[in-house]
């Protein structure tokens, strides 16, 4: 039991703070202007779609040649629907979104939309198509318009606040002295993990991505604050295909499919109630985390 719990939060927390999150990839990326793994195949199509099905088909996976990282994971989302994935840290549960959003490509299987690999559609369309909410959202050293915006640099000022609003975040914003003008990041404002993730969340919704990914924190809110952004990111992923890889099973207990992950394979797959019905490493999962919370 013990040996569960400690991977779970401890080793996942330290394993957090030395690992480049999500957003830090993207905004690299961005930095550079392009990616370093992937090209565009010469004949890549641009998706353009509002109705997404994202499917994993037998895929494998190593950063490095020598350490297989995904072995033969096998799993659809349904267009609009939800997919979660749990299991201990380092179990290869946030390579499936770097995967999804094609920062590098398979070594065997494919990952598909509507059917079709995503090596064959050009990067651009795709991520286009990608909302990403991170675990540890990394704020650009410009103003909180900026990083709102960014979602969408087309957007007008007024969809631009209606997102905020969206966010809640907008009042927060609006009582600062210089507004959507403050500047944060490094150099700018200090916000908290809350305000930070409602930037992330506003920009998501601006965005409006058919396919959503959310990176869950993993301590980082206060628990009113962790349970008023639950509220709001299930809001924003309903109707969206959206992938969610979670921390604490408590958040995602209505999630249509639990994959439970394992060195690299998926060990398990079901409803919340099915896996407890399992009795197997969910169901323990489970047990442990309602001992931790109560
Ligand atoms: P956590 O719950 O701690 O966030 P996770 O299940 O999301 O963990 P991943 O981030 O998918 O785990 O990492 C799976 C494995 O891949 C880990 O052992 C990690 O060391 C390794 N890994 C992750 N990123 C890289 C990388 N860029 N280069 C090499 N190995 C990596």
């Amino acid at each position: 039991m013990i040996q569960l719990y400690i991977p779970l939060n401890f080793l996942g927390f330290v394993y957090r703070e030395i690992k480049h999150s999500l957003a830090d990839m993207e905004k690299m990326f961005d930095l550079m202007g392009e990616p370093r793994e992937v090209e565009d195949a010469p004949d890549a199509r641009a998706l353009n779609s509002r109705e997404v099905t994202v499917s994993f088909e037998q895929v494998a996976f190593a950063y490095e040649e020598k350490r297989p990282i995904l072995h033969d994971v096998s799993f659809s989302i349904p267009a609009g629907r939800t997919v979660a994935v749990v299991g201990t840290s380092g179990a290869g549960k946030s390579t499936l979104s770097r995967l999804l959003f094609r920062f590098y490509d398979v070594q065997q299987g494919r990952v598909c939309i509507n059917g079709e690999d995503i090596r064959s559609l050009s990067q651009e369309s795709l991520r286009r198509h990608i909302g990403i909410v991170p675990q540890d959202t990394v704020l650009f050293n410009d103003s909180i318009y900026y990083n709102i915006a960014y979602g969408r640099p087309d957007a007008s000022r007024e969809e631009v606040i209606e997102a905020a609003r969206a966010a809640h975040i907008h009042d927060f914003v609006s009582s600062l002295p210089d507004g959507y003008d403050t500047l944060v990041g490094e150099r700018g404002l200090k916000l908290s993990g809350g305000e930070k993730q409602r930037v992330a969340i506003a920009r998501t919704i601006l965005k409006n991505p058919p396919i959503l990914v959310l990176d869950e924190a993993t301590s980082a809110l206060d628990s009113r604050t962790e349970q008023a952004i639950q509220e709001e990111l299930r809001q924003i992923a309903s109707n969206r295909t959206t992938l969610i890889v979670a921390h604490r099973l408590s958040t995602i207990v209505h999630a249509d499919t639990i994959l439970v992950m394992e060195g690299g394979r998926i060990i398990e797959q079901g409803t919340h109630s099915e896996l407890l019905d399992q009795s197997g490493t969910y169901a323990r999962m489970w047990a442990l985390q309602q001992q931790v919370e109560s």
